[in-house]
């Protein structure tokens, strides 16, 4: 039996190998452990150029089972497209699909897969490929499948240069490294966001994060790690001081991601356990906005707290923000910078706005002031890269003129507090 992963092209990343397919390698370790016998392979196409993207999915090999892990929109209408044409060219191929993007939008991806998986994929994968009868949605629940002991996802089905990179910590002295999961999920509801599934922490035994380090710097040897999880600086305090173990014990570098809600003590844990950076999602600094957005959990006061105490311990932060939620005033601008430099956070990075399919703002527009959203799925990635001129701006949707809170922007005037803010962001060198 072959069962090959496909790694669609991440078209919306500017350097894709930034980050590496973590969950594909992921359900590819547990499908062989499950599968001993079968021949499981990753076929990335994250290093082909547009002009030569058929080529190369025609010179993907024949496999009975493709499997694709679908975490966002953008890739959507490209994998939809690699289904079409390998179906056509191998007639007795399965095509399983799972992720955030068909954990959203399951009826539409029905139509495009043989299969597909709902929730995660530990059990289900297994079920979709061992089944002989007529059922197209597999569906398990995260609760019965807690991420605390699952085995890490060995690098070794793809070439090195393709899981590490030195490109990840370049502000850093370029040290050798990769992404990892220590978590997955997020308890808090923010009305944008896909992400927060499932809707609580499952965190890693430290055991588990201790075997994981310890294979990338002897098999690889990594040096830094990127944490990619939601909240890397965990509130519940047994949580924290689990994964602020594993860290500090393995002597790695790393960086992460976390929310505004982090203590000076925990700050300074993290310094202590080799932590450089972290990214804050603040992405908005008015009030109003935090309200409409449901993230009323920080407010400016908290956000220059946390950046000061990451000051205060010598980690470098930087400040994610989105241009174009509902509720921003007509002053978003200037009132955004004079917050940045009263702030000073090292490094900021602005994003558009978009609507992604499944998240509340997505299912209730109307709740929101928006009076369409474009349903070209390849323009739904905008929320979490970096602008910079070679990136395009979606903003794949438009606002009533008149909204519950005052006048909208409109498509134009957001790209153009983009711009704006962007430009003073590349003056001030808080951009990479
Ligand atoms: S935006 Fe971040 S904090 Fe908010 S729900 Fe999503 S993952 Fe959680």
């Amino acid at each position: 039996m072959k069962i090959s992963f496909i790694i669609p092209s991440w078209h919306y990343f500017h350097n894709p190998f930034k980050l590496q397919p973590y969950w594909e390698m992921y359900y590819a370790t547990i499908l062989e452990e499950q599968f001993p016998k079968a021949e499981i392979n990753l076929h990335d196409l994250r290093n082909v150029k547009e002009e030569d993207f058929e080529k190369k999915v025609n010179e993907i090999p024949q496999a009975d089972f493709y499997l694709y892990w679908v975490m966002k929109s953008g890739d959507a209408l490209e994998v939809y497209s690699i289904v079409k044409f390998l179906k056509k060219k191998f007639l007795k191929s399965t095509h399983i699909s799972g992720g955030t993007h068909v954990d959203m939008l399951p009826d539409e991806c029905e139509n495009y897969f043989d299969k597909i998986v709902v929730g995660p994929g530990e059990k289900s994968f297994k079920e979709a490929i061992e089944s002989k009868i007529d059922k197209k949605r597999f569906i398990s629940n995260y609760n019965d499948y807690p991420f605390l002991d699952t085995p890490f996802p060995k690098r070794s089905f793809l070439p090195e240069n393709s899981v590490i990179s030195n490109q990840m910590f370049e502000n850093y002295g370029s040290p050798r490294a990769t992404m990892v999961y220590f978590s997955r999920g997020c308890f808090y509801k923010c009305s944008y966001c896909v992400y927060n599934v499932p809707n609580s922490l499952q965190v890693k035994s430290k055991q588990r994060m201790l075997e994981e380090i310890n294979y990338l710097k002897n098999e690889y040897k990594v040096e830094a790690i990127l944490l990619k999880d939601e909240i890397a600086i965990n509130p519940k305090k047994e949580l924290f001081e689990r994964q602020m173990a594993a860290l500090g014990e393995s002597q790695i570098l790393w960086r992460g991601q976390t929310t505004s809600i982090a203590t000076l003590e925990q700050l300074s844990k993290a310094k202590e356990t080799g932590c450089l950076e972290l990214s804050v999602g603040v992405e908005t600094i008015d009030e109003g906005v935090m309200r409409i957005i449901n993230k009323q959990w920080q407010n400016q006061k908290s956000i220059k707290s946390f950046i000061d105490n990451a000051k205060k311990v010598g980690i470098k932060i930087k400040v994610c923000l989105i241009f174009g939620l509902p509720g921003e005033p007509r002053d978003i601008v200037e009132k955004t910078i004079k917050f940045l430099e009263e702030t000073q956070p090292d490094y900021v990075s602005l994003s558009g706005f978009c609507p992604l399919p499944g998240s509340p703002i997505f299912k209730d527009p109307k709740k929101y002031s928006i009076k369409q959203i474009n349903n070209d799925w390849s323009k739904h990635a905008h929320l979490l890269y970096r602008f910079s001129d070679e990136e395009e701006v979606g903003i794949p949707f438009e606002y009533e003129a008149n909204a519950s809170w005052g006048k909208a922007f409109t498509k134009k005037e957001i790209q153009a507090n983009i711009v704006q803010v962007q430009r003073w962001l590349e003056r001030k060198s808080m951009t990479y």
